[in-house]
């Protein structure tokens, strides 16, 4: 590390961040005013022109390609294989434990809820797994297992456990991490289960795991695909057009490929100086592969039948903010510690990537320069003026806050800068979260006795000139590589240490496993009843992010650490940012009607017994037309995409459909009203229910004021007003149809 460095750093450490403000600075979080707006080009051409097509469609297109190089022997194989773990599990060793414990769990889990926050609004959805009940078990299970191995577990703290196995590229820097941290690590997998599984790519790398921690959320690659998340954000933007303006405005292909033209078409008629650009992104694509810039919606024809591929084409934002005339991304490494309750931390520092060919506008003749107008560390390492650099501040890949400093040193008010990359970050997870969650219980059903999640995403996001920042992608699987590849004779390439990745990466890995150390912090008396271990993890985690000094204290000091670089963002900022999460509501009625444990679609019994619970059904909505209503939005999403082949209604058509019946029930209202009061309408209806099965039989008093949902989350209770088969169905009295002059969303 140069001595320039170091004093650079140095400085950074006195800027404040905004994750250690006070009460009143957070405030600048909540009051955001974020926008994308569309700058018009200087560019006249018309002209599609590809700039990283993989060959094949760029020689259809017949334009300049730019081809990535060829792959080159790479350095070390680093998925060294490991036995497989299925035998411990079919044993049912472990199996046994972890299903007494739940037991135990369950028993006290409604005493547990009843200890947290009592003044929370929030109606917290019943996917265990996820929270405190299951990191209750991994703690039991860690004892059981700590027995097993003959340890003292009592008097000695026994090392935490690490499957490293499947962690292919992130191999090393969680070798490191675990060094650090002088837990074990399990290169081979271990017969025994461990504390915590990392995964290089999904959940499902391992199979046959019941217990302990998994780095991975059961469908985030699926979530964070670029038309999925298109969508998450686009519902989001429908309700919060404000707050969900950080994401260029996107159409989905092919379906929405004419909507798309006849927008553009009349976007220009009514602005003829408008001259837009517009990038085109595969779904499945990764690292630039396929992308490419039109200028109009009939080039997008001209590539032949690349259209009919699922895609993304989204604004290209024109004016990027330049540093030494380069246009740069910004990587950042945010942590989804928990979803049930949102645990979110984002990574202090972060990575910059930068193009290696000076930026202009787009136009015709430089729409095909990749690296002018794509920041890919993958397609940049490849051009000739790409500089590896030791420093952290100069180079084609430096770290994110050398970028701040310089920005502060011209005087930039990188603390707003910074907010606003935190508040874009919350309420891109808070878009995906509700459908996390319906993944999460259809692998973790409840009553299943784990593992619980957690999982690092990458986020890329571009400034803007105006210093807007702008979401470009999540990442599931962001590169934790800490080596990069160097040509060490003519064509002849190594993996050699690279200073800046492992600067960030090892520090956002080895903080991430002391986030989610299932050790317990201060709880060290084997006589805490399960109740009161459960509140005591409750407290811990509230404290986790909201203090540093409380992780300093908590096994920190004691090997020398330095304090985390990872800050809480939520629940911190709460507050500021609850009222968007109202999907997670329609996702928690979505979740209790879906009937069979398992599944994430929605079948018409299901649906119909929604509307009969919530007492949807009036003057204006029968049955027959919930059902028809059922069947044209099930039918219109199931035909959309290739990967759409299960029957039943997906979360994504749910929504719309309650965004229908919310429009409906209560007209005049903005949506997010209507939906709120929709909300509001079916936790009253759940509320009752649940009441009613909490009382002796006969009692059925209906409260005068309706009670914190979080006295519902008994699971006993809770399974039986989950269970609409315990409902008396109600008959439809009124006929009309939904569907007539249906205004749907
Ligand atoms: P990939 O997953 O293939 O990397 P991205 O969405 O990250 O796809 O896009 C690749 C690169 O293209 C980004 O790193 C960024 O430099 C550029 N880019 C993507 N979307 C936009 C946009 N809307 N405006 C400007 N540049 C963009």
């Amino acid at each position: 590390m140069s001595d320039h460095y170091v004093k650079v750093k140095v400085q950074l450490e006195e800027i404040q961040f905004p994750g250690e403000e006070t009460e009143k600075d957070v405030e600048v979080v909540a009051g955001l005013e974020l926008s994308v707006s569309s700058s018009s080009s200087s560019s006249s051409s018309a002209a599609a022109t590809s700039v990283a097509q993989d060959g094949k469609s760029r020689n259809d297109s017949g334009r300049k390609p730019i081809s990535k190089p060829r792959s080159k022997s790479r350095g070390k194989p680093l998925d060294p294989g490991r036995r497989s773990r299925s035998k411990s599990a079919k044993d049912g060793t472990q199996g046994v434990a972890s299903v007494n414990l739940q037991e135990k769990m369950e028993n006290t889990a409604c005493t547990a809820e009843r200890l947290q926050n009592p003044s929370s609004n929030e109606a917290a959805l019943e996917i265990k797994g996820s929270g405190k009940v299951l990191q209750g078990k991994a703690e039991q299970s860690k004892g059981q297992h700590g027995k097993e191995d003959g340890s003292k577990v009592q008097r000695k703290k026994r090392s935490v456990t690490v499957d490293s196995s499947k962690a292919k590229t992130s191999l090393e820097a969680l070798k490191t991490s675990i060094k650090q941290l002088k837990w074990k690590e399990f290169p081979a997998g271990r017969r025994l289960p461990c504390d915590i599984y990392w995964h290089g790519v999904s959940f499902h790398d391992n199979e046959n795991i019941f217990s302990g921690q998994v780095n991975k959320f059961p469908g985030m690659m699926e979530m964070v695909r670029k038309i999925n998340l298109s969508r998450a954000v686009r519902t989001m933007h429908e309700l919060f057009p404000e707050e969900y303006n950080f994401y260029p405005r996107s159409w989905i292909l092919p379906e929405e490929f004419q909507l798309f033209a006849a927008e553009v078409r009349m976007a220009k008629e009514n602005d003829s100086s408008w001259k837009p650009t517009f990038i085109v992104k595969p779904d499945g694509g990764s690292q630039g592969d396929g992308i490419y810039l039109i200028k109009d919606p009939n080039d997008f024809r001209m590539l032949g039948s690349a259209h009919n591929k699922p895609a993304v084409i989204q604004e290209y934002i024109i004016k990027p903010l330049l540093i030494d005339k380069l246009k740069f991304d910004i990587r950042l490494y945010v942590l989804v510690k928990s979803l049930e309750p949102l645990e979110i931390y984002i990574a202090k520092e972060g990575l910059s990537r930068f193009c290696t060919e000076p930026y202009q506008e787009p136009s015709q003749k430089n729409l095909h320069h990749v690296f002018m107008h794509l920041t890919n560390y993958s397609l940049n390492v490849h051009s000739g003026n790409f500089i590896h650099s030791d420093s952290m501040n100069t180079g084609s890949k430096r770290t994110f806050s050398s970028i701040l400093y310089r920005l502060s040193s011209k005087g930039i008010d990188i603390k707003k800068v910074w907010s606003d990359i935190i508040s874009l970050v919350i309420k891109t997870v808070i878009a995906l979260a509700p459908e996390l969650k319906v993944y999460y219980q259809a692998d973790i059903p409840t009553g299943k006795p784990g593992p619980t999640c957690f999982q690092i995403l990458g986020f890329d996001i571009l400034l803007m000139k105006n210093l807007k920042p702008v979401l470009l992608e999540v990442n599931a699987n962001p590169s934790m590589r800490i080596e990069h590849e160097q040509e060490v004779a003519p064509g002849v390439f190594e993996y050699v240490p690279s200073a800046v990745d492992e600067e960030v990466k090892v520090g956002v890995i080895r903080d991430t496993l002391r986030l989610v150390d299932p050790a317990p912090r201060k709880a060290t008396n084997n006589q805490l009843r399960l109740a009161g271990i459960a509140s005591e993890m409750q407290e811990d985690i509230s404290d986790a992010g909201s203090s540093d000094k409380s992780e300093q204290d908590s096994g920190v000091k004691e090997n020398n650490l330095p304090s985390l670089c990872l800050k809480q963002v939520l629940p911190k900022y709460a507050k500021q940012f609850n009222y968007l999460r109202v999907i997670d509501r329609i996702a928690e009625l979505f979740v209790r009607f879906l009937g069979v444990k398992g599944t994430m679609r929605l079948g018409p019994t299901g649906f119909r017994t929604f509307i009969r619970n919530c007492k949807l059904c009036n003057s204006n909505l029968s049955m027959a037309s919930v059902d028809i209503l059922y069947i044209d939005i099930t039918r219109r999403w199931n035909g959309m995409g290739a990967e759409q082949r299960e029957s039943g209604m997906c979360l994504q058509a749910f929504v719309e459909a309650f965004f229908y019946l919310a429009q409906r029930r209560f007209k005049s209202l903005p949506l997010h009203e209507q939906v709120t009061a929709l909300a509001d309408l079916c936790g009253a209806a759940k509320r009752r229910a649940a009441l009613a099965a909490c009382q002796p039989e006969g009692i059925h008093s209906v409260p005068t004021a309706p009670a914190p949902p979080h006295h519902f989350n008994c699971p006993a209770a809770a399974s039986k007003s989950a269970d609409y088969r315990f409902h008396r169905p109600v008959l439809p009295t009124i006929k009309g149809n939904c569907i007539e002059n249906s205004a749907v969303n």
